[in-house]
């Protein structure tokens, strides 16, 4: 079932996603070459913290996962695709970094992510990257009333693949509201014109994920969380909570 939020209710939903915001840039600035992903989780956790906010990550535990997951930010270097867990792996020299983040605030849950590199980057990264944003803003350009999911969805797959990457199967966006997946699903490859219909008070979590080799496999590391690429390449995932307004999308977890 697909809730629709009050404006209010999206007021609040922005309070959790500027959380986010806040907790993914102090994490971005903190990560350089030597520093560990458990320390740039600490980072992000003193953030929460600050702001009274708690993690939907924490304690998380889906049907798939072997235990709980164990920390408020993923943290997905280079073949990781999403929900690394940040380890005492210390970032070296030209790595390829996606931290994904949640906040919950007064009842509302924020979600975001972001790709970058620590020290000299590999100009395919930047471009990975660079990809993964361009069409995180499509998606977010067609994210409004009158459209449907799959317009979403379409504008996604149509900029990875142009671009020559991998969408890994199975995986995307969600539905997100007082819990961190809702529905509907918002998958990263579909057709326009189909599925759900976007409507004034939804709001939707929007991820790509960037597959660099170009094909589409994925595994699961022998940690029951992690998603690496089957060829070793790397790839890049960002993320934001956006709300479907008549005056059109608003990004609820918007970095300043
Ligand atoms: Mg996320
Ligand atoms: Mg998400």
């Amino acid at each position: 079932m697909v809730e629709l939020k009050t404006d209010t209710a999206i007021e609040a939903m922005y309070e959790a996603g500027q959380v986010v915001g806040r907790a993914l840039t102090a994490a971005r600035e903190a990560a350089d070459v030597g520093v560990s992903l458990l320390e740039l989780d600490e980072v992000a956790r003193g953030v929460l913290r600050e702001a009274g906010a708690s993690s939907p990550f924490l304690g998380y535990r889906p049907s798939f996962a072997p235990v709980p997951f164990p920390a408020v930010i993923c943290a997905s270097v280079n073949d990781a695709i999403v929900h690394g867990i940040p380890t005492g792996y210390r970032l070296r020299d030209g790595d390829l970094v996606s931290l994904d983040c949640g906040a919950e605030l007064g009842g509302w849950v924020g979600d975001s992510a972001i790709s970058f590199t620590v020290g000299t980057p590999r100009p395919e990264d930047l471009r990975l990257i660079e990809t993964a944003e361009r069409a995180l803003a499509a998606a977010v350009e067609v994210a409004v009333v009158g459209n449907r999911i799959g317009d979403i969805a379409h504008a996604i797959g149509t900029v990875c693949r142009a671009a020559g990457y991998g969408i890994p199967d199975g995986f995307g966006g969600h539905g997100i509201g007082r819990r961190m997946h809702e529905d509907p699903g918002v998958p990263n490859e579909g057709r326009p014109g189909r599925g759900f219909p976007l409507r004034h008070g939804m709001a939707i979590a929007i991820e790509p994920m960037l597959i660099g080799g170009g094909k589409d496999d994925w595994h699961t590391a022998p940690d029951g969380w992690t998603l690496r690429t089957n060829d070793g390449s790397r790839a890049a995932h960002v993320e934001h909570t956006v709300a479907i307004m008549d005056a059109g999308p608003r990004i609820l977890t918007e970095r300043r």
